[in-house]
């Protein structure tokens, strides 16, 4: 059985003061039975959240770069080749994010992709790396409107997929988040059904392109306006293993979505 998970992506939102609230209501709703609880908060405040966090609630950092610690040897000593810094400005290390405690990381958010334009093969880059660095991944993927009514939804998907299954990766450190762009903040949340369809395509693509094994063990969550009016009925569909959520993180209903299947 895969354990469920539910994700918070706070994206650029919150200050202290703001951070506080949400440290509160998630802190008063621990301990979680049978979920798995992660919030990404804003690059500045990963320390700040993780310290006053109780350890039932894991913190995700929302990007890294594609740098690692690649490690040889030279005859008899083993040599450490430091590539996990370097001038890469504005940017952070999965290593970094290692050293605060934090184990785990978004990468491939539509945002990061969309508005960053962020590649595939850069997008898979950076989670191979953040994986042999000892990070887990939230690997998202995701199709556009416009993609979606061209008949392509699986198309995309697989695309972005398979670049990562290219690099072959450590999949038990990935939990793979579908979420349509036209979901996302936009209030127009797949139905159970739309979703169910996509997850079911992604899982049989696992057990096609890397293995029956990964396919089952591997956790895919649904993010785009879930809330805790539709997290149920959502989260009873059989291939939804979670959620990622984003606008609905910073409420304190988000305890509802956390427990959507308890
Ligand atoms: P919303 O829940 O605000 O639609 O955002 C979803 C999302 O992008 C989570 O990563």
């Amino acid at each position: 059985p895969r354990q469920f998970f539910v994700g918070g992506n706070w994206k650029m939102n919150g200050d202290k003061a703001s951070i506080d609230g949400i440290v509160n209501f998630l802190n008063a709703g621990a301990p979680y039975k049978d979920v798995e609880v992660v919030v990404s908060p804003p690059s500045p405040y990963l320390a700040y959240a993780k310290d006053k966090l109780k350890p039932d609630v894991l913190v995700a950092a929302q990007n890294c770069y594609k740098v690692r610690t690649e490690r040889g040897e030279v005859g008899e000593y083993s040599l450490c080749v430091e590539v996990s810094k370097g001038a890469f400005t504005g940017e952070q290390s999965p290593a970094m994010l290692k050293d605060l405690g934090l184990k785990w990381v978004i990468i491939g958010h539509s945002e990061r992709r969309h508005v960053f334009g962020e590649s595939d093969e850069l997008t898979a880059d950076k989670t191979l790396h953040a994986i042999q660095e000892g990070l887990g991944v939230i690997f998202c993927i995701g199709e556009k409107l416009e993609e979606r009514e061209a008949g392509k939804t699986k198309e995309v998907n697989f695309r972005q997929l398979a670049a990562l299954v290219a690099k072959n990766p450590d999949w038990s450190k990935i939990v793979v988040a579908y979420e349509p762009v036209w979901a996302i903040g936009t209030g127009k949340t797949a139905s159970p059904e739309q979703a169910q369809e996509v997850h079911e395509w992604v899982r049989e693509f696992l057990n096609e392109k890397v293995s029956k094994e990964v396919g089952g063990a591997t956790r895919i969550i649904y993010g785009g306006s879930v809330t805790p009016d539709n997290c149920v009925e959502l989260g009873k569909k059989g291939d939804i293993d979670g959620f990622l959520v984003g606008g609905a993180s910073l409420k304190p209903d988000f305890v509802k979505i956390i427990n959507a299947r308890n």
